[in-house]
C-alpha cells in the first residue's frame, strides 16, 4: 500500500481529522490522529499491521512488545503478521513494567510497537523496560510517526504514516487567530465530525 491509500483508511474511519483541534495536552492542532478509529475494526488493523510487519521483518526479533493501552492491538497484529509473540508492557506507580508472568530470555531480540510515535517518550519507556528484562531492542515500529520522522532511535524504525502534526499553545494558535471554532475530539461518542 502507498502512503495515500493508508491515509485514505485513516480518513475513511475519521481516525485522520483536520480542523482546529484542541488535544488532550491543552496545545491546539490543524491534525487530530485517534488509531482506536482504525484498529476498533479487527480486519482493518490487520491489514495495516501486515503493512508494517514487513517493513520490519528482517531483523530477527522474535517477540514484539508494546506499551499498553495504545499499543497492545498494533503489537498483536504485527506479532501475527510476523510470527512472533506479543507481550505488552503496562504503568504501574508510573512506572513500564512487564507483568502478568511476561518473561524475555536474556538477549532476546525484540521489536517495540506503538500506534502513534509523537515524542518517543513511551516507546522509550518500553524499549528500556525491555532491556531492564533482559530483551534485546532491534527495532522499533508505528502506525504513525507524527513527528515528521524527527524521532530518532538507535535501531531501524519503520511507521506507515509519517507525519508533520504542528502544534501550537492557545496564546499563539493562527486558526484562533482566524477565528476558527475549537474543538476537543473524543469528548463524546461519535464527536467531532469534521467541520
Ligand atoms: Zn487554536
Amino acid at each position: 500500500m502507498t502512503e495515500d491509500e493508508i491515509l485514505k483508511i485513516f480518513r475513511e474511519y475519521s481516525a485522520l481529522l483536520e480542523g482546529h483541534f484542541i488535544l488532550s495536552s491543552g496545545l491546539h492542532s490543524d491534525r487530530y490522529i485517534q488509531c482506536a478509529l482504525v484498529l476498533q475494526h479487527p480486519r482493518v488493523a490487520e491489514q495495516l499491521c501486515v503493512e508494517l510487519g514487513p517493513k520490519l521483518g528482517e531483523l530477527g526479533a522474535k517477540t514484539v512488545v508494546a506499551p499498553a493501552l495504545g499499543g497492545v492491538i498494533v503489537g498483536h497484529e504485527v506479532a501475527r503478521a510476523l510470527g512472533l509473540r506479543a507481550l505488552f508492557t503496562e504503568r504501574q506507580n508510573g512506572e513500564m513494567t512487564l507483568r502478568r508472568g511476561f518473561h524475555l530470555e536474556q538477549g532476546e531480540p525484540v521489536l517495540v510497537v506503538e500506534d502513534v510515535i509523537t515524542t518517543g517518550k513511551s516507546t522509550r519507556e518500553t524499549a528500556n523496560c525491555v532491556e531492564d528484562a533482559g530483551g534485546k531492542v532491534v527495532g522499533i515500529g508505528a502506525l504513525v510517526d507524527r513527528s515528521g520522522g524527527k524521532v530518532a532511535f538507535d535501531v531501524p524504525k519503520a511507521a506507515l504514516l509519517t507525519l508533520d502534526v504542528k502544534t501550537w499553545d492557545p496564546d499563539n494558535c493562527p486558526l484562533c487567530r482566524e477565528g476558527k471554532p475549537a474543538v476537543k475530539p473524543g469528548s463524546r461518542p461519535g464527536q467531532p465530525k469534521p467541520a
